[in-house]
């Protein structure tokens, strides 16, 4: 490594160099941000000397913690044994040869084929070019319209921002005009006075009725997260996916469900799909695939779409230079042992998963708390002025902009996403862990509370 520099330069070097992502530029060369300079555990240290519990899993990905040595020995022996090469021209390398077929054992049945891309938004693109490929091979060409859902986050490149339902991606950048949006599942904020179960339908019919807009021969696919992430961990009805899974039944359209977030246990499953009983035809992967600490990212391709790709003749012109890395696959497999042989998985659920829920359920009689939302090990607390009317905290200072700042301060990583505190702990979190982590909430709550006058 580079000899350290201190904080001030770095900090200005930061500020006069770097663009961040989703960032305010000219907010952030004029205030600068926070250098993180290690990490163990579940704990975050940055340049000031502050420790901070990670209440985030880094950003939905590091759910083992940081302090994984296995997976850091292997990337570092995969770099001495071969540091690079590509899978183009029928290449190949062993960590991407293991990763591909281990991947397919977790996976659900009839996902037996793997493609490698370096991140999520990659992976997304990559289930668009499949699934015109899939209906173009099956003499369908005229199918290629995909529906996605409104703040839905799946990535941010221009294709994967498409899909996404972000209004802010979308002011920036035209998007493609193959994609279309239907509502999402978040009762909190448009269910109304609506039982949250009958909500849970109405939004699932948005899918049916779209598809009828549309034109089945002109839909290709829906892509959903099981939960969405980014967009303040909307967990949909118990009732929004058997009845997504009924209409997608009954007509001839692919499902993608992007388990970016969702993947590798999160919500108490392997898969966000298996947690909610769909059945998806592709599978998006990346983050947590190999605990964040390498990149990489990939679609699982279930039988239904391989037979048809690889049964129809030429190439499929899609791929990265960095397509299944040598040394991304090597932390991907070291990652999948740890899940697969230690007693991280169960412990998670059968202890962490509990304890957690209880604590924030405690957390619905707060002042400003409105909903508190949690499935597996993400969670959010949606904040409100007034619980009745669900009248929003401060929509134009941002409550929950304070809100979050107030536990940063406190050392507390959490995130903020409108009026939403999320939370998407590491799962190596320990019950005492889980204990500070929600004590620390209820004090940036309070102070909330206090700052905005509500009793
Ligand atoms: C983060 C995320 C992505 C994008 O992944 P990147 O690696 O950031 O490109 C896609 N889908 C979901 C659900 C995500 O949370």
């Amino acid at each position: 490594m580079t000899s350290r520099l201190d904080t001030a330069t770095l900090k200005n070097l930061d500020r006069a160099h770097h663009l961040h992502p989703f960032t305010d530029f000219q907010d952030y060369a004029h205030q600068g941000g926070r250098i993180i300079s290690r990490a163990e555990h579940v704990y975050i240290f940055d340049s000031d000397g502050n420790k901070i519990q990670d209440g985030m899993s880094g950003l939905w990905c590091c759910n083992l913690g940081y302090s994984q040595d296995s997976i850091k020995e292997a990337v570092a022996a995969q770099l001495n044994e071969l540091p690079f090469y590509n899978n183009f021209f029928k290449c190949s390398n062993q960590p991407a040869v293991e990763l591909a077929s281990a991947l397919c054992r977790i996976s659900p049945a009839g996902f037996n084929h793997v493609f490698f891309t370096n991140s999520g938004s990659e992976a997304n693109d990559t289930q668009i070019k499949l699934v015109h490929r899939y209906f173009d091979l099956l003499g369908k060409p005229d199918k290629k319209l995909i529906i996605s859902r409104k703040n839905a986050y799946h990535g941010s490149t221009i294709a994967a921002g498409s899909l996404g339902g972000m209004s802010a991606m979308h002011k920036q950048t035209m998007g493609l005009t193959y994609i279309h949006h239907i509502n999402q599942p978040h009762w909190f904020e448009l269910g109304g006075d609506m039982d949250e179960q009958a909500f849970g339908i109405k939004a699932a019919q948005e899918l049916a009725e779209k598809i009828d807009e549309l034109g089945e021969d002109k839909v290709a696919a829906f892509i959903a997260e099981p939960i969405q992430g980014a967009g303040g961990v909307i967990v949909p009805p118990e009732s929004y996916w058997p009845e997504v899974k009924r209409i997608l039944e009954e007509r001839d359209i692919l499902f993608i469900s992007d388990e970016v977030i969702c993947g590798f246990g999160r919500t108490g499953e392997w898969f966000g799909c298996e947690t909610y009983g769909t059945q998806p035809d592709l599978i998006t992967f990346a983050k947590a695939v190999t605990n964040g600490y390498m990149p990489l990212g990939g679609s699982l391709v279930g039988d239904k779409v391989a037979d048809v790709l690889l049964s129809g003749g030429g190439e499929f012109a899609h791929g990265l230079t960095y397509s299944g890395h040598p040394a991304s696959c090597a932390a991907g497999l070291a990652t999948l042992a740890i899940y697969e042989n230690t007693d991280i998985l169960p412990v998670t659920w059968e202890k962490v998963v509990p304890h957690f829920h209880r604590k924030l359920e405690a957390l619905s009689d707060h002042s400003v708390v409105g909903q508190v939302r949690a499935k597996g090990l993400v969670a959010a607390v949606e904040l409100v002025k007034d619980k009745s009317s669900r009248e929003r905290l401060a929509p134009e200072s941002g409550g929950a902009v304070f809100c979050r700042d107030q536990a940063i301060g406190d050392g507390l990583m959490v995130r903020q996403t409108g009026d939403a505190m999320i939370m998407s702990p590491p799962f190596v979190t320990t019950l005492e862990e889980i204990d500070t982590l929600v004590e620390k909430l209820v004090i940036a709550l309070d102070k909330t509370a206090a700052h905005y006058s509500v009793s």
